[in-house]
């Protein structure tokens, strides 16, 4: 498989890559491991001290649940791979701590953690509204967790699609400015009154086939081996960290099939 790097946004939250050589399974077993398999940290159990405040338990520790948290995979493991066996302890769990009177809103910035380095991400979602005379307290256990069992602990967003290529014959083509405009991602151009395709724009095409449609002149070929594949980050890891992490559990999970093949025999 080649990777290539395609684009990466500024806060190097989102980027695509172009992957040739793989075929669909590869890449949908990449999309995968990423949203069920990486481990992220997250709020899971919550203890309420105090809450007048209009939203319910349930509401608040869902909103809670969903607030991503930085990540650091170096030092936290799995309750279940924790020496502690799942009892919890400071290297499977974090406790945060939240207490606010209003009139105010609480928002992620006001959860303190008792580590630095798990925290929320975006300090200024809103949790819940407070009204003169509410209040809130709380203390929150946040572990690591994985996409499959709850789509909190998921790191981000991830899709692909096939790598367009796009044929111009250029006798067949009658009406340049109507194909033009046929397309909804401004995939092409028209340059003395001939079609052509705007490279910057080309990755963008997702294959609607609306210009093949009008036009006898366009035909649509997508390699059953080319992909760009779209990877963002929800914060809780980076992209590096996210891809470095899929390939460090898939090679985990080969090892375990070897393993368990060899004691079948
Ligand atoms: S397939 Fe759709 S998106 Fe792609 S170039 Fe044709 S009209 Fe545009
Ligand atoms: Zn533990």
């Amino acid at each position: 498989m080649q990777v290539s790097l395609l684009t990466k946004s500024k806060d190097k939250s989102k980027a695509s890559f172009i992957l040739k050589d793989v075929s669909p399974s590869i890449v949908n077993m990449i999309r995968r491991y990423i949203i069920e398999e990486i481990p992220t940290m997250a709020i899971e159990d919550i203890e309420f001290r105090n809450n007048s405040s209009i939203l319910y338990d349930e509401i608040v520790a869902h909103r809670l649940g969903l607030i991503p948290l930085t990540t650091d995979l170096k030092s936290y493991f799995l309750k279940e791979k924790c020496k502690c066996k799942g009892a919890g302890c400071a290297r499977c769990t974090v406790k945060l701590t939240m207490k606010g009177k209003g009139p105010c809103i609480l928002c992620a910035g006001d959860l303190k953690s008792k580590d630095p380095k798990i925290k929320p991400v975006y300090s200024k979602m809103p949790i819940v509204k407070l009204l003169k005379k509410q209040e809130v307290e709380l203390e929150a256990t946040a572990t690591l967790g994985k996409g499959k069992t709850h789509a909190k602990w998921s790191p981000g967003l991830v899709y692909y699609k096939y790598k367009p290529y796009i044929e111009i014959n250029q006798n067949n083509i009658k009406d340049p400015n109507k194909i033009k405009e046929s397309c909804p991602q401004d995939v092409f151009k028209v340059e003395k009154n001939k079609l052509k395709i705007d490279e910057a724009n080309l990755s963008k095409c997702h294959l609607c086939a609306a210009c093949q449609d009008i036009s006898p002149g366009i035909k649509l070929n997508d390699k059953e081996t080319e992909f760009i594949f779209y990877l963002e980050s929800w914060g809780q890891l980076t992209i590096k960290e996210i891809v470095k992490e899929v390939f460090d559990i898939f090679k985990e999970d080969l090892d375990e099939f070897t393993e368990a093949l060899k004691s079948a025999k």
